[in-house]
């Protein structure tokens, strides 16, 4: 059979998306129990508790559909956030909730823009409707939103800020989303992906949530990172009604199950779980910091629940290295950066056994020059 003759042909373009490597996986290969995993930016402290009881009831009712329309759950998020529940659209994932929007606006003659490196799905959502990733590199490893905007064409259909960005951790402040949105032209979309917003400290800042009215913006957010339920996904978007009414055309109608709406519900009230999340991460982001400097590793300052950090090795050895001693990171170099390792923040016990371990890694590869 050659498939290749019936195959769309832009999906020949789309490389499958690489996971972080799963513990059960790595602890049946070295033949140990104790596997840490900091690589796909999960919450260390686990799910909130409150979403777990709010599921676990859930299985009751395992033989009814879900609620279509996420009623509860989006009633909950508008009071939240302050916006009509009207202008959300929960998906199963974030992931979802950007697949479903290039399903809905993107043509194959479309050009969408992306900062180099960013988050991999705005770049597979683009290749599967055919339509032109433009990749804009900054002058560091940030984004870039001058040259993002320079980059706009008549063909451009949208641009995705990923804000904080995956895998750098930088963000953008208000004044440079606001002088990007005043530069770009009002028909082209503008994604703000705020996935880690929960984990933000400067004061800087922007919500993308205060652009909506623009009509363009459609900010993105999830209960996969600080509320530890990225094994329920859920995450949701939120833009105006009009633009929100247009996604949720293409969404399937039980896109989001069950047990992920109630555990999801439950979590958004569990506001101890959410501080202490924080806390963990703050401190956890100096501990690594200071592990850094000692170790003479550059790493860039990330508002996040991750760090990129740089060796003189390949990360691809490093990653191995450190997998061998059961700790699971993410090599950067499916980001383009073959030096740089993202880490992501755990407790301080898995912080403290990453950086020795990390330290162990440096004096081996060092020995092996
Ligand atoms: C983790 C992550 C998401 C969240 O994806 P889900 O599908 O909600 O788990 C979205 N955007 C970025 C940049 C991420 O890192």
């Amino acid at each position: 059979m050659n498939y290749d003759q019936l195959i769309r042909r832009t999906i020949l373009g789309i490389t499958p998306y690489v996971p972080g490597k799963p513990i059960e996986e790595v602890q049946r290969e070295l033949g140990i129990d104790d596997v840490i995993k900091l690589a796909s930016n999960e919450n260390p402290l686990g799910p909130s508790p409150q979403g777990v009881e709010a599921a676990k009831k859930l299985l009751q009712e395992a033989h009814l559909y879900p609620d279509g329309g996420a009623v509860l759950l989006k009633e909950a998020l508008a009071a939240k956030l302050g916006v009509e529940p009207e202008e959300l659209i929960v998906g199963n994932g974030c992931d979802e909730v950007i697949k479903l929007l290039a399903e809905a606006f993107f043509q194959p003659e479309d050009e969408v823009i992306v900062a180099d490196p960013t988050f991999g799905e705005y770049a597979y959502a683009t290749q599967l409707m055919g339509a032109r990733l433009v990749k804009v590199k900054g002058e560091g490893l940030g984004h870039d939103l001058e040259k993002m905007a320079d980059a706009v064409t008549e063909r451009t259909k949208a641009v995705f800020i990923c804000n904080p960005n995956n895998p750098t951790g930088t963000v953008n402040s208000r004044r440079e989303l606001e002088n990007f949105l005043r530069r770009v032209p009002e028909r082209v979309l503008v994604i703000v992906d705020q996935a880690y917003f929960e984990y933000v400290d400067d004061p800087a800042y922007p919500n993308g949530i205060d652009y909506r009215n623009d009509g363009r913006v459609l900010t993105l957010r999830t209960f996969s990172k600080i509320y530890g339920l990225a094994g329920f996904r859920v995450g949701y978007g939120v833009g105006s009604k009009e633009l929100i009414e247009y996604i949720n055309r293409v969404r399937e109608p039980f896109n989001v199950n069950r047990l992920a709406q109630g555990a999801a519900l439950a979590a958004l009230a569990d506001g101890e779980h959410l501080q202490r999340s924080r806390e963990v991460n703050r401190e956890g982001r100096k501990q690594l910091y200071r592990a850094f400097d000692d170790l003479g590793l550059a790493y860039l300052p990330s508002e996040a629940n991750f760090i990129l950090f740089a060796t003189s090795y390949p990360a691809r050895d490093v990653f191995q290295a450190l997998l061998r001693r059961g700790v699971i990171v993410r090599s950067a170099d499916i980001f383009g950066l073959p030096n740089h390792i993202r880490v992501t923040v755990g407790t301080r016990e898995q912080n403290q056994r990453f950086i020795r371990s990390l330290q162990e890694v440096l004096a081996e590869l060092q020995t092996e020059q």
